[in-house]
């Protein structure tokens, strides 16, 4: 793909539209016609990946999946989900969504992708770090790690963003736990990714034997208790019915990490999302109206929205 800046939002957020609609298409061939659910063969119920809890309620229906939440630790959850060999399926052949919108996005994915490894370098602090990225894309991130002099590895099923990110990274095309590593790692990383993983114990099992000793995991994530998820509910981006099986939230994530004795280094919430809320106030197409000021909102701002963790993400620093 061609490099270019587009910095209007709206003509960023049309283009994304028209790749939203193609996936959109990709997505409809799993769905069941009379239903309108996806089909059976591809689906399994489960309980909730953080507590295992089952006692949980229905919050929405979004194309052919249900979104519910667990009544005991408040995750937001996938059931029925994909089953594992269907959604690696799914991934390998669906179109490459996200790079594309790295490359037509490029300064907010550059300070987004910066304020995370500041956070990284924060902690440690030797040279030459070796970071892995799990799901790199075409492998934005890493070459900005690299730039500041990071020894960069990366991991990703899309073919077409596997064959951008080889160039410039060691990168491997197959899913994290078929990886045979030969390295150790100062620093795994998880940019919007871990949302996409059924079980997050498992890749957390699995990482702690990859990861060098005072090693740290990096991951950035939708969080269920954004503003922006609570007022536009499925009408909102974060709920992807397919890709997006496990949502967490702050108090989710210690629920989690307590449970595994791991201890939580930063915890911060980032991207307000308030254009795309007061669109919606605004009784506009929250992702492509108009961003007209609202002036009786003045009480949403961006700092009382991250005082109370309720950016769109959390950025998580950890250490196993
Ligand atoms: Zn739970």
């Amino acid at each position: 793909m061609r490099k270019e800046k587009v910095t209007n939002p709206k003509i960023l957020r049309l283009r994304l539209k028209k790749m939203d609609l193609a996936s959109l298409k990709y997505r409809n061939k799993f769905l069941n016609n009379k239903t309108g659910l996806y089909k059976k063969k591809y689906t399994e119920r489960r309980s909730c990946p953080v507590c295992n809890s089952n006692n949980k309620i229905r919050i929405f229906q979004k194309e052919g999946g249900f979104f519910v939440k667990c009544n005991k630790c408040t995750m937001v959850y996938l059931d029925p989900v994909f089953k594992d060999k269907e959604l690696i399926e799914y991934y390998k052949n669906n179109i490459p969504i996200q790079s594309a919108a790295c490359v037509m996005g490029n300064d907010f994915y550059d300070t987004i992708y910066n304020s995370g490894l500041r956070i990284i370098h924060k902690h440690i602090k030797s040279k030459n770090k070796k970071i892995l990225d799990v799901g790199c894309c075409s492998g934005m991130f890493l070459d900005i790690a690299k730039k500041k002099g990071g020894l960069t590895y990366g991991t990703e099923l899309n073919k077409e963003e596997y064959i951008m990110a080889k160039k410039n990274h060691v990168v491997w095309s197959d899913d994290l736990e078929e990886i045979d590593f030969n390295e150790k790692f100062d620093a795994v990383t998880f940019w919007d990714v871990f949302e996409h993983l059924k079980k997050p114990t498992k890749v957390l099992k699995f990482i702690r034997k990859i990861l060098k000793k005072n090693g740290v995991i990096f991951l950035q994530i939708p969080n269920s208790d954004s503003l922006a998820a609570k007022i536009l509910r499925e009408k909102c981006n974060m709920f992807d019915p397919i890709e997006h099986v496990n949502l967490y939230n702050k108090d989710a994530l210690k629920f989690l990490f307590k449970k595994h004795k791991i201890r939580i280094l930063e915890m911060v919430s980032v991207i307000d999302e308030l254009n795309v809320i007061k669109n919606y106030l605004n009784y506009e197409d929250p992702y492509l109206g108009s961003q007209r000021r609202c002036k009786q909102m003045k009480f949403l701002n961006t700092q009382n929205i991250h005082m109370n963790y309720s950016g769109y993400k959390l950025q998580v620093l950890i250490s196993l």
